[in-house]
């Protein structure tokens, strides 16, 4: 980046722009610089999954915000905080710091696959960067703003996950708005996204879903619901590959509260429900933690009933598959999300061979991932073992959203809400996020010309954006 000058606000991403995966963004105002986010792109290993690092002098970095846990938000942090020349302090709210703490641990784990020393060489970093880094990491409360050095940022409830957070942020009167992954539709866990009470001059929003709309949920949950319960009826197998925490959570009660209204049927084990993770019973021991940091709903069920309602009645974890009976119909949460490796790419290849099982994909699949091959329903899949050996894929493949993203409607109903005259796309691939940007264009097209015109950007990674901000005033 050119030094700016005293009135130019610039934007860099060094990932996760006209992409989904590796987010990491970079703004500059009046000498002050500000990270948002320091993500790893799932569909590549070792130092090809980190966003463009040596593209920015790390040393200059005032303040590292994380939105959330998710890996292409948070997992190459501790390269970030011990192996380059970042110096910065670090934020993110409660339960996103004490999910990361055991969901890298794991993510070290399996990424530490190497055995030769050169393949030893592409971990990012070890378990000791971790704890190291752990120790560092700064927390804040929803609502409460933080003034490091003149910069000034407060933390809003996001939806999404469990800590998800929006990050408003104010450098001399200049505000900007930064979403992360958000959600607007009310949950059966979380809060949804809030609009903050101060205006922002910028809006930094992800773009995942482009123009594309949602079916209502309650639709989505009768079809999940129905869908599962025919394939277990004609003695299938149903894998859902989840990403071990954030949206597993949201369909295990989903399926929890199910299975109690069909107990006849499938209760007492006639038709066991899995949640196998390395990390299922300390994830859900967090979850169990952090009831008071969700919606209104759950916690007057946990007020009512006096037990946890992340405590599950029908719901059993497995650590891994040696201590799985594979007897009989069964319905699998199994990490990782998009079947890369791991439990859920092992159960993948034992299962799809069968025409009467099925995989069910609920979350975001991103492009060079096996989740988003398989839902091409290719004839045979690559064997992870041995990429030589191909295995006949027969089982259904099926696709419903729990992703929690905002759909169009729900983005540009927020969008207008935020009413920022600069809005900056990010985490989306190019064609969702290009279809994004016309439809916002031609919504506010009204404006052009006037002093509300809407500038609307989608840049690629390592693209500056420069916005000159003259009347920005310090007043208050
Ligand atoms: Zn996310």
């Amino acid at each position: 980046m050119e030094q700016p000058s005293d009135t130019s606000f610039k934007f860099l991403s060094l990932g996760g722009s006209n992409e989904v995966g590796r987010s990491c963004h970079v703004l500059q105002f009046k000498g002050k610089t500000v990270m948002l986010d320091t993500g790893i792109h799932p569909a590549y290993q070792g130092l090809a999954s980190l966003p463009f690092y040596d593209e920015f002098d790390l040393s200059k970095i005032d303040v590292l915000l994380i939105s959330h846990f998710h890996l292409d938000h948070a997992a190459s942090l501790p390269y970030v905080m011990k192996r380059t020349n970042f110096q910065g302090r670090v934020f993110m709210t409660h339960p996103t710091k004490a999910i990361y703490r055991w969901l890298l641990r794991d993510f070290v784990r399996v990424t530490s696959i190497g055995t030769t020393s050169s393949e030893k060489d592409e971990n990012l970093y070890t378990d000791e960067d971790l704890a190291d880094s752990f120790d560092k990491i700064e927390t804040i409360d929803y609502h409460s703003t933080m003034d490091v050095n003149g910069i000034k940022f407060t933390a809003f409830h996001a939806g999404h996950v469990l800590g998800a957070a929006m990050f408003q942020i104010e450098i001399a009167g200049l505000r900007v708005l930064f979403t992360g992954d958000y959600s607007r539709e009310m949950d059966r866990h979380l809060n949804s996204a809030e609009v903050p009470p101060l205006p922002s001059d910028v809006l930094i929003v992800e773009s995942t879903f482009g123009t594309a709309t949602h079916e209502p949920r309650l639709n989505r949950e009768k079809k999940l619901t129905q869908l599962i319960h025919s394939t277990v009826g004609r003695g299938g197998r149903v894998l859902m590959p989840v990403f071990a925490l954030g949206r597993a959570q949201e369909l295990m009660l989903i399926l929890d509260e199910y299975w109690s209204q069909h107990a006849d049927e499938l209760g007492s084990g006639q038709v066991p429900i899995y949640y196998a993770s390395n990390l299922a019973k300390k994830c859900m021991s967090v979850y169990q933690t952090y009831v008071n940091m969700m919606n209104d709903d759950i916690r007057k069920k946990f007020r009512d009933s006096q037990t946890n309602p992340f405590i599950f009645k029908h719901i059993s974890y497995l650590k891994n598959l040696d201590e799985f009976q594979d007897f009989g119909p069964s319905v699998m949460l199994a990490s990782p999300g998009m079947l890369q490796n791991g439990l859920s790419r092992d159960l993948l290849e034992k299962w799809c061979p069968e025409d009467k099982n099925m995989v069910l994909i609920t979350g975001y699949s991103v492009e060079g991932t096996m989740a988003k091959y398989i839902m091409l329903e290719p004839e045979n899949i690559p064997s992870i073992n041995n990429p030589d050996v191909s295995i006949p894929r027969r089982c259904q493949i099926e696709e419903i959203s729990f992703a929690a993203h905002v759909d169009f409607q729900e983005n540009i109903e927020f969008i207008e809400k935020i009413s920022a005259n600069n809005v900056i796309l990010v985490h989306g691939e190019s064609n969702p996020m290009g279809r994004l940007k016309s439809a916002l264009l031609s919504n506010f097209s009204s404006l052009k010309g006037t002093e509300n015109e809407v500038h609307v950007f989608n840049p690629r990674n390592c693209v500056e954006v420069d916005l000159e901000f003259k009347g920005i005033k310090v007043a208050k």
